[in-house]
């Protein structure tokens, strides 16, 4: 297929701005059976994650004796895309399963459970690209939810190059016709940006573009940050608010 114009008039094929996101929701705690949950909608993905444990893992061979061990298993459900996907890993999903399972093993602090297992399941039930990073940002606010002691909130979003302009928070449209596709996520402690724990990239840019890449991550992170935050606070204040 002929590769469409993805920038009219300065903006893009859905009117956004160049460093803007997309319509975000976050809610807590969704979930009765995990220990904790999260839904979450970045733009048109529509992802949950569910957190269980710590709790024994068996069998106990793969047990550490100094720490928890974290698994992550990201699935995209079959009817997520527009054409029909195969049900099961694939080497997409196995790859960024362990990616992200990385991403929180340097998070969780998990010295604190040794001969556990912590369990991060992500479904997507709805991909639009950035499904990754929409899992990433979910599974942080489950595992706060399920009360499990981290090192602060990680938050995570792409940034594309289209039509030579660098845009925050592709869409299908823009990862799929555009020349390079970066997702990245960040721990953030008490409000600030303290490290980046996942960089990935596919196509080309220069030295430079990437900086800035790495600056227009930095404020969408930053706003989606105070969204995952505001889901924590409204669990805990119903809670409150219910005893
Ligand atoms: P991410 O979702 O993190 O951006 P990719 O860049 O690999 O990951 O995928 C971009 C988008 O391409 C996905 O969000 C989804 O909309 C679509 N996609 C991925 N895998 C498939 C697939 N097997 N079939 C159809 N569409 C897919």
């Amino acid at each position: 297929m002929l590769k469409p114009k993805l920038i009219v008039d300065g903006k893009r094929l859905d009117g956004r701005a160049f460093d803007e996101l997309r319509p975000i929701k976050i809610e807590a705690d969704v979930l009765k059976r995990a220990d904790g949950s999260c839904y979450i909608e970045m733009g048109k993905n529509k992802v949950l994650a569910a957190v269980y444990g710590p709790r024994e893992l068996h069998p106990r061979h793969l047990q550490d004796p100094s720490k928890a061990i974290i698994r992550y298993r990201y699935n995209m459900a079959a009817f997520s895309v527009e054409e029909r996907r195969r049900p099961g890993p694939d080497r997409r999903s196995i790859e960024i399963s362990k990616v992200s399972k990385e991403v929180f093993e340097a998070v969780i602090m998990k010295e604190l459970f040794p001969r556990s297992a912590i369990d991060i399941f992500v479904e997507v039930l709805q991909a639009d690209a950035g499904s990754r990073a929409a899992g990433i940002n979910a599974a942080s606010v489950a595992l706060i939810d399920a009360g499990i002691p981290v090192k602060g909130i990680v938050t995570s979003v792409a940034v594309a190059k289209v039509d030579g302009q660098l845009v925050l928070d592709p869409m299908k449209e823009e990862d799929y016709y555009g020349e390079a596709d970066l997702p990245i996520a960040f721990l953030i402690r008490n409000g600030k940006i303290e490290s980046i724990t996942l960089l990935q990239m596919d196509g080309r840019m220069t030295k430079d573009e990437i900086k800035r890449v790495i600056e227009l991550a930095k404020k969408g992170v930053m706003e989606i940050y105070r969204l995952q935050r505001d889901a924590i606070m409204r669990k805990f204040m119903v809670e409150e608010d219910e005893g």
